[in-house]
């Protein structure tokens, strides 16, 4: 399973969460301050808006 690093746009709390190999992820909890953080309008999941990394699901497109 790929980890990476994810920033959350709350609080700034980064984290490493486990990324789907062939899904988007539509949110993700943010550990730092309890907020549900979902993916923003246009951008295809929460990897891709607040990661590091793009997810693998967008790659194939
Ligand atoms: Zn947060």
């Amino acid at each position: 399973m790929l980890v990476t690093k994810i920033r959350c746009p709350m609080c700034g709390h980064v984290q490493e969460i486990e990324v789907p190999e062939n899904a988007c992820l539509p949110f993700y909890k943010c550990n730092g301050c309890g907020e549900l953080i979902q993916t923003p309008t246009d951008t295809c999941c929460v990897i891709c808006a607040y990661s590091e990394t793009k997810c693998p699901a967008s790659s194939l497109r």
